[in-house]
């Protein structure tokens, strides 16, 4: 063996650690289409296959949610996602017209159909928006692969060569898909050249608990089939044929993880309370209803910031009051008793600037966003506000307003919140007699205003994604500064000490929904800060419980008063990476 093995660095996707051989699926995407010009009847021809692709392909999927709706369960939805992408009118009918109109074969239409779309998904600017496009793309190569072998009898099941043994699959991109053509049993970890930490080979991958590391570029070149793999799933790391030493350092990191996964998962129902009895509350982040029954596996105490944006994202124009009513009643009644805290649309400026009904604008993320374009479309606000208003009646909900800066915003928000309950007795349909109000805390004049806040509302909840961003003047969407986006930095723990302050001395509930809730290493500060309630995203639910359950909060109130006298993010960052070590 060689002095080191060959260290690669990818995204973070999956935890866990794995050890073992190498399985390379060199890029089992589709081959290239040609364009073939048809001649009249040949058209006829073609519509024909297209549509006999259609029905095979619908015929697939079916038969995969009702095989794997087991395994992934909450993860199956996405071959529902699937069967819905099959029916959609800019793939299908823009294919057809493509077939009848340039009198093309089917799979260059269909690829054509796929691009213009692909454009459109390209501008999104939120990444776990813009990574849907892989649903679309998971469907076409499936219609692809269908038309090439044109009836199911040519159509091999395992379009991936099954593995005879446990293996760590590495490939250039999964599917879900591909995934499910694989025997899953036999797969102890995934390393993909491309892919976000929300794609799907994420998703899947989290929801198998199989540790996982994508997004990195030139890795089907340096494994070669059989070598000896590394994968930290935890870290993003990849060892390519370690050294013994490495593989025993790793070997004892892995029984170290499973050891506390055991652990942490036999508890994450209970309460997370510190070694001197104060309980912190830990709920969860979601996007969609789908996300409720990871939330509640997970062992959340309610929802604590429900991101109502993709209802609106979703269908090209804004949806009823009706249908944004029967999915906030859903996830209230899932959650019932517990609380279901609605964050209204938070939409506009960086956010999805590419909606259309939305301006250009020079500087987004200081444009028209979240309340402020609220208060400019009442309409569109009216009606948010009266669905979470009517689903209020079906369990335990609380709203809050996004990107407050100012008291105005308060009242106004608040007195259409008013008119709507108003509107909503006039017609004699029920509504909750007590829906807590609040707003984020997420942009600086909010929190130096947070004295004056504090008497008009009932919560606030500290939106630490947005305020390093305002605070720090570092676009969180720009990897350009991405170095200086710093959690750490002193003057976000100055602000997040005076919000408690403020919350503490006047009897606001007080909250922090932003990433820092659910990183490791950011929760000894924010329990010594005096924050009593986080909410993260669902699969970091455990983990922290765990924590907590370690930590002493006089100790961590004094490290944290400690860390305010430390003068940069490094210092306060190397701080807690040394006490945390163990953790990491
Ligand atoms: C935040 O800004 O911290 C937050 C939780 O909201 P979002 O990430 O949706 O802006
Ligand atoms: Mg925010």
């Amino acid at each position: 063996m060689s002095e080191k093995g060959t260290h690669l660095m990818g995204l973070p996707a999956s935890e866990g650690i794995s050890i073992g051989k190498a399985h390379v699926i060199d890029s089992p995407k589709v081959k290239v289409y040609y364009q073939y010009i048809l001649d009249p009847q040949g058209v006829e021809r073609e519509l024909k296959r297209f549509e006999r692709a259609l029905e095979q392909t619908e015929r697939h999927f079916k038969d995969l949610k009702n095989k794997y709706s087991e395994i992934f369960g909450n993860d199956a939805y996405l071959f529902g996602t699937y069967l819905m992408i099959l029916k959609d009118k800019a793939i299908v009918e823009n294919t057809i017209r493509i077939i009848e109109q340039e009198h093309v074969n089917a799979e260059w239409a269909l690829k054509k159909s796929v691009e213009s779309i692909r454009s459109v998904f390209q501008e999104i600017e939120d990444p776990y928006i813009r990574s849907r496009i892989e649903d679309i793309e998971t469907v076409v190569e499936r219609l692809l692969r269908t038309l090439s072998y044109d009836n199911d009898e040519c159509m091999p099941n395992n379009l991936i060569q099954p593995a005879t043994r446990r293996v760590i699959i590495v490939a250039r991109e999964l599917s879900p898909l591909d995934t499910t053509e694989l025997d899953i049993s036999k797969v102890m970890g995934f390393v993909t050249e491309l892919g976000g930490r929300t794609g799907h080979t994420a998703i899947v991958a989290q929801s198998l608990e199989i540790p996982a590391v994508v997004g990195l570029p030139g890795v089907l070149k340096m494994v070669k089939d059989g070598d000896l793999l590394i994968v930290d799933g935890r870290t993003g790391e990849v060892i390519v044929n370690p050294t013994e030493g490495e593989l025993e350092e790793y070997q004892e990191k892995q029984e170290n993880y499973e050891r506390l996964k055991a652990t942490v998962t036999r508890k994450a129902h209970l309460p997370a309370v510190t070694t001197d009895g104060i309980r912190i509350r830990i709920k969860a982040n979601i996007e969609f209803l789908e996300e409720v029954v990871s939330a509640k596996a997970n062992g959340c105490e309610g929802i604590g910031l429900y991101r109502t944006e993709f209802l609106y994202l979703r269908n090209k124009s804004i949806p009823s009051e009706e249908e944004l009513f029967e999915d906030y009643r859903q996830v209230v009644e899932l959650l019932y008793p517990m609380p279901v805290t609605i964050r209204t649309l938070d939409i506009g400026g960086d956010k999805f600037a590419n909606v259309p009904q939305l301006h250009k604008e020079m500087n987004p993320a200081l444009g028209l966003r979240a309340i402020r374009l609220c208060l400019r479309e009442r309409e569109i606000f009216k009606s948010q506000l009266r669905a979470i208003l009517r689903a209020s009646a079906y369990g335990n909900v609380r709203v809050m307003f996004p990107m407050i800066s100012g008291l105005e915003e308060v009242v106004e928000a608040k007195a259409l919140l008013e008119e709507a309950k108003g509107e909503l007795k006039a017609q004699g349909i029920p509504v909750s007699p007590d829906v807590k109000v609040g707003i984020m805390v997420e942009v600086p004049s909010s929190v130096t205003l947070a004295d004056v806040l504090a008497g008009y509302v009932d919560f606030f909840s500290i939106g630490t994604n947005d305020l390093i961003q305002y605070t720090l003047a570092i676009d969180r969407v720009n990897e350009l500064v991405a170095d200086m986006y710093k959690p750490f930095h002193p003057a976000i723990l100055r602000m997040i000490k005076y919000v408690v302050e403020v919350a503490d001395q006047q009897g606001v509930e007080l909250s922090l929904c932003g990433e820092m809730a659910g990183d490791r290493l950011c929760v000894p500060l924010l329990v010594g800060a005096g924050i009593k309630e986080l909410s993260m995203n669902p699969g970091s639910i455990p983990i922290v419980k765990e924590l907590i359950r370690t930590l002493n909060s006089e100790e961590e109130r004094r490290e944290f008063r400690r860390m305010l006298t430390m003068l940069t993010a490094e210092e306060i960052r190397d701080h807690l990476q040394k006490r945390l070590a163990r953790w990491l």
